[in-house]
């Protein structure tokens, strides 16, 4: 099977919102009068970002989530994407996999597959994405305004528990494994939650490399600090009943680990003045998305981290970093 027939056979989709897809130099899109398009890139690399075995439709799917999580993050509709694939082989049982989840993932959020380009080499991901959102609505990491509260969605911890365990470094029971593993493989991006925060949060961001080192983004983008009540975050982790019941043999400290610098989660983390408590939660009713307030925007720089008992948390915490 040669480079253009797998375009046809895999890649290439009929179009409805944009005006011209696949098969042209160039994909022809337009937003809707007052709008302005979103627009975003994120590359998955074997062995940096994924293991060279994971199953591809999972691969599909998370290569995917991760660019809608960013157009989440900025409360933009998705509207389509391009997908720049390099592939050491044609072998048609992966692109099957990796097409279904990549596409099924596509239908859910109505994001059309518009172009890319495929070459021979190392298995390589490039997906940039492009949304639409009202003139001058975007979410932005610099409007977090001392007072404001601080939130995040969903769970917290269980990828990076998930991959903790894959890479032999925690044994868990396999049905634990399982569902951790889902949250690692197949992330859901908060699309509906990130749209109905417009006019709401003060400033958003998603989190894919750890909550406390995508957190001090929005702060210096800010120029604010943060109080976190480590109390309520070591709860966001979904398995939290293993891993404090009898049978889990996990300590606190590595319950901190995963939820204050897991990486991978894909929840967005947003502030908004105490003032609209009751839009944050019909935003989350309305987009069906659990969201925990786990702390204060504070007008001095830095982070504090906060026990149970207001005891201060010592935060030693790094995010990942690919350079370091
Ligand atoms: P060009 O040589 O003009 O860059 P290509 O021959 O690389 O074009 O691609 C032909 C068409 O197929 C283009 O419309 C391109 O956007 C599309 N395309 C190539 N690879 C992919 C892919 N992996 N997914 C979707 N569309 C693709
Ligand atoms: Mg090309």
């Amino acid at each position: 099977m040669g480079e253009f027939d797998l375009i046809a056979r895999y890649f290439t989709r009929p179009v409805r919102r944009a005006a011209l897809g696949v098969g042209d130099d160039c994909a022809l899109l337009a937003p809707a009068p007052g709008m302005q398009l979103a627009v975003s890139s994120d590359m998955l690399v074997e062995g940096r970002h994924f293991f060279a075995d994971v199953d591809p439709e999972a691969l599909g799917h998370k290569a995917l989530a991760v660019n809608l999580s960013d157009l989440a993050a900025c409360g933009a509709r998705p509207l389509a994407f391009t997908l720049a694939l390099s592939l050491p082989r044609v072998d048609e049982t992966w692109l099957a996999g990796f097409s279904r989840g990549l596409l099924a993932l596509a239908d859910a959020h109505g994001c059309e597959l518009v172009g890319g380009d495929t070459t021979q080499g190392p298995l390589n991901l490039c997906i940039t994405v492009f949304g639409e959102v009202p003139t001058g609505q975007a979410l932005l990491r610099s409007g977090a305004r001392p007072g404001d509260d601080l939130y995040v969605s969903g769970t917290l911890g269980d990828a990076r528990l998930a991959l903790e365990a894959l890479l032999g470094h925690a044994p868990l029971p396999a049905e634990v494994l399982a569902r951790a593993r889902q949250r690692l493989e197949r992330p859901t991006p908060r699309v509906a939650l990130g749209q109905a925060l417009r006019g709401i949060a003060s400033s958003a961001m998603d989190l894919s490399d750890g909550l406390l080192g995508d957190l001090s983004h929005i702060l210096k983008a800010s120029g604010v600090g943060a109080h976190i009540d480590t109390y309520i975050t070591s709860n966001l982790i979904a398995e939290k009943a293993y891993l404090s019941g009898e049978n889990g043999h996990f300590h606190l400290e590595f319950i901190r680990q995963c939820t204050l610098a897991g990486g991978d989660d894909y929840e967005l983390a947003f502030t908004a003045p105490p003032a609209r408590r009751g839009a944050v939660a019909a935003a989350s009713q309305a987009s069906g998305t659990p969201v925990t307030r786990i702390g204060t925007v504070l007008a001095e720089p830095g982070l504090q981290l906060v026990d149970a008992g207001g005891q201060a948390v010592e935060h030693r915490y790094a995010s990942f970093d690919h350079f370091r």
